[in-house]
Protein backbone atom coordinates (compact mmCIF):
# COMPACT_ATOMS: atom_id res chain seq x y z
CA UNK A 1 0.00 0.00 0.00
CA UNK A 2 2.71 2.29 0.63
CA UNK A 3 4.30 1.82 -2.73
CA UNK A 4 1.06 2.51 -4.45
CA UNK A 5 0.55 6.15 -2.36
CA UNK A 6 4.41 6.78 -3.11
CA UNK A 7 3.75 6.13 -6.96
CA UNK A 8 1.14 8.53 -6.99
CA UNK A 9 2.51 11.25 -4.89
CA UNK A 10 5.59 11.04 -7.72
CA UNK A 11 2.59 11.11 -10.85
CA UNK A 12 1.84 14.17 -9.38
CA UNK A 13 4.72 16.00 -9.07
CA UNK A 14 5.85 15.23 -12.32
CA UNK A 15 2.38 15.77 -13.98
CA UNK A 16 2.34 19.45 -12.54
CA UNK A 17 4.69 22.49 -11.85
CA UNK A 18 4.18 26.22 -10.89
CA UNK A 19 4.76 28.57 -13.43
CA UNK A 20 5.37 32.28 -13.25
CA UNK A 21 4.93 35.36 -15.24
CA UNK A 22 7.45 37.04 -15.85
CA UNK A 23 6.10 40.34 -16.48
CA UNK A 24 3.59 40.45 -13.63
CA UNK A 25 4.50 38.03 -11.13
CA UNK A 26 0.63 36.11 -11.86
CA UNK A 27 1.65 32.12 -11.03
CA UNK A 28 -0.61 29.17 -12.00
CA UNK A 29 -0.12 25.58 -11.37
CA UNK A 30 0.01 23.38 -14.40
CA UNK A 31 1.59 20.66 -16.42
CA UNK A 32 2.66 23.33 -19.19
CA UNK A 33 3.00 27.36 -19.14
CA UNK A 34 -0.16 28.61 -20.75
CA UNK A 35 0.37 30.53 -24.13
CA UNK A 36 -1.45 33.13 -22.96
CA UNK A 37 -1.21 35.23 -19.65
CA UNK A 38 -4.76 35.19 -17.46
CA UNK A 39 -3.22 38.40 -16.01
CA UNK A 40 -1.28 40.16 -18.49
CA UNK A 41 -3.40 38.64 -21.61
CA UNK A 42 -0.24 38.62 -23.48
CA UNK A 43 1.92 36.11 -24.71
CA UNK A 44 4.31 36.47 -21.57
CA UNK A 45 7.64 34.48 -21.07
CA UNK A 46 6.85 32.10 -18.10
CA UNK A 47 9.21 30.71 -15.56
CA UNK A 48 9.17 27.10 -14.08
CA UNK A 49 9.60 27.90 -10.35
CA UNK A 50 8.72 24.75 -8.73
CA UNK A 51 10.49 23.50 -5.91
CA UNK A 52 12.05 19.90 -6.78
CA UNK A 53 13.77 20.07 -3.64
CA UNK A 54 13.13 18.73 -0.20
CA UNK A 55 13.80 22.09 1.56
CA UNK A 56 11.24 24.37 0.32
CA UNK A 57 7.97 22.47 1.55
CA UNK A 58 4.96 23.71 2.29
CA UNK A 59 3.05 24.98 -1.27
CA UNK A 60 5.63 23.48 -3.49
CA UNK A 61 7.53 26.44 -5.02
CA UNK A 62 10.76 27.87 -4.68
CA UNK A 63 10.94 31.08 -2.90
CA UNK A 64 14.39 31.33 -4.55
CA UNK A 65 13.29 31.95 -7.96
CA UNK A 66 11.48 35.29 -7.84
ZN1 LIG B 1 1.51 38.19 -16.83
Amino acid sequence: MKTFDLLNITKEVIAMANWKCQKCGYTLEADAPPEKCPSCKEKCEFLDNTCYTPDCQGDGVDKRIK
